[in-house]
């Protein structure tokens, strides 16, 4: 099996005449990323559908065997994908950083791999006889964000892959590298036309979205292009699993230590220096033990280095695009200005490289402000302060998102009952954001719809069909 070092890999993927993506810590020029047309969309859709039969065809047992030498490759080029997922994201190789993100992928894969698969017998008596199988879809489109490049992408493919189907991805334009460099590494397993990345602009999603010859769009991205996702494949009544973004709440109720649990607060909110889908994004703490709450959070926060990825050492890095550090900043100046108490961070130095924006707590915040009430995705986290759990609730429950939640307590009953009140496809318990790949995962409201992971995550990427009699 090749191994890769970065410069290899850029090698194979980059396109001298393409667009120019910046490393996010320093400006300096990672690569050329190629930029397809819509037409050569078309030709990887034609290509995949073509394909898509063979592959269908092939034993169960073989798809398994090819997505466990995925497996081996990806982990055998480990280094060279986390130095360049690093480079490209900005995110650190170490911590919950790129090393990580590449190892999940690996695991994400392995673990897919191992699934049993769904459907069988549903009545099997003297009279009745119902069973229901899983087909695959046909091509499936796969379109994903650039805070987890490289893991969302196996997230989308590795169950397409295993029920059968053929794969376009569409990556980020913001993080294409980090995506072709991974299915560069995968294609040295899998069959051509497979899985196919055709890196573009908005152009390129939305065609794959509308494509008539295109079964399932997987998404992982904003609200806003989940909406147009699900216009432009009205048409077609195609299938979706949308993952879209979050607001997510953490209540803290009054019993629970704030020094036990306050650097499980700060990886929940921090992760990826706060640029996840189901981040803890505004946290609600009990009078009782708000002060408390905050100075241990401060106290962790503060001794979290922030910095170039590359440079061992670092666990948070930078924003990875300019939009987004603007948001962050726009949001936490108006917390400001409303009155909140700066807790730590703030004032970015407009002078240093790179989109570092300082580890932020935000204290003092009313319910309403910007900073709570939108999605920062990014490294600054509102405190809120609430007198009774009800309230804390109805605060928790009264925006229209609904990705995850936590509730944390020296009571898991306790915690667990109140976690059952809120509107959140996932409650964790005394955590925040942890994906496990046999355990299904999905938002409501406007967070999206669809189950991604475990044997969940195969049906929906599979067109139940029930044999009846
Ligand atoms: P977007 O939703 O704009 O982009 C996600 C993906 O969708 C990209 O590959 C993008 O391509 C593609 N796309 C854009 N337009 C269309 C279209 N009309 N049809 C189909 N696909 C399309 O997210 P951004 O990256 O711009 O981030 C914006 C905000 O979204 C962030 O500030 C954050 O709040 C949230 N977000 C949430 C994520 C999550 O995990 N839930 C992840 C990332 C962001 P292209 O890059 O070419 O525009």
């Amino acid at each position: 099996m090749p191994i890769h070092d970065v410069e290899s890999l850029l090698a194979r993927v980059a396109d001298p005449a393409g667009d120019a993506i910046l490393d996010p810590a320093t400006g300096d020029e990672v690569g050329r990323a190629p930029v397809r047309s819509v037409d050569d969309l078309d030709r990887a859709v034609a290509n995949a559908r073509l394909a898509q039969p063979a592959w269908a065809a092939r034993a169960d047992e073989e798809r398994v065997r090819l997505l466990n030498q995925a497996a081996d490759a990806v982990e055998a080029n480990a280094a060279a994908l986390a130095e360049l997922l690093s480079r490209e994201q900005g995110k650190p190789l170490d911590g919950i950083g790129a090393r990580f993100e590449v190892g999940g992928c690996a695991a994400w894969l392995r673990a897919t791999a191992g699934i049993e698969l769904p459907g069988g017998p549903l009545q099997a008596g003297d009279d009745v006889r119902a069973e229901v199988r899983y087909r695959p879809v046909g091509v499936v489109g796969a379109i994903g964000p650039w805070n987890w490049p490289m893991l969302i992408t196996i997230w989308q493919i590795a169950p397409a892959l295993r029920m059968g189907n053929t794969v376009v991805v569409k990556p980020s334009e913001y993080t294409p590298l980090s995506v072709l460099a991974l299915v560069e590494v995968l294609n040295e397993i899998f069959p051509d036309d497979v899985l196919t990345v055709v890196p573009g602009g908005g152009d390129i999603g939305a065609r794959l979205t509308s494509h008539p010859d295109v079964g399932k769009i997987m998404f992982t991205g904003s609200t806003a292009t989940g909406r147009a996702i699900i216009r432009g494949s009205a048409d077609g009544v195609k299938r979706l699993t949308l993952e879209l973004g979050g607001n997510d709440a953490g209540i803290v109720l009054p019993d629970a230590d704030p020094r036990a649990i306050a650097e499980g607060l700060f990886w929940g909110a921090f992760i990826n220096t706060g640029q996840t889908c189901a981040a803890l994004k505004r946290l609600y703490v009990h009078a009782d033990i708000y002060d408390e709450v905050c100075a241990a959070l401060v106290e962790v926060a503060g001794r979290m280095p922030m910095g170039r990825g590359l440079d061992e050492g670092n666990v948070l890095g930078p924003l990875q695009n300019r939009a987004q550090y603007d948001i962050v900043d726009g949001l936490v100046e108006a917390a400001r200005e409303s009155g909140a108490k700066i807790l730590l961070g703030g004032d970015p130095d407009p002078k240093a490289p790179g989109y570092f924006y300082p580890t932020t707590l935000v204290g003092d915040i009313a319910n309403d402000n910007p900073l709570v009430a939108e999605e920062q995705f990014g490294p600054a986290l509102p405190i809120i302060r609430y007198h009774d759990v009800e309230e804390a609730v109805l605060m928790a429950n009264g925006l229209d998102v609904g990705l995850g939640a936590s509730v944390w307590s020296a009571d898991p009953e306790r915690a667990r009952e109140v976690a059952a009140r809120l509107e959140a496809g996932t409650v964790w318990i005394n955590a925040h954001g942890m994906v496990n790949p046999l355990v299904p995962f999905g938002g409501v409201k406007t967070s999206g719809f669809g189950l991604e992971f475990g044997v969940e995550g195969l049906k929906g990427v599979a067109l139940p069909q029930v044999l009846n009699g």
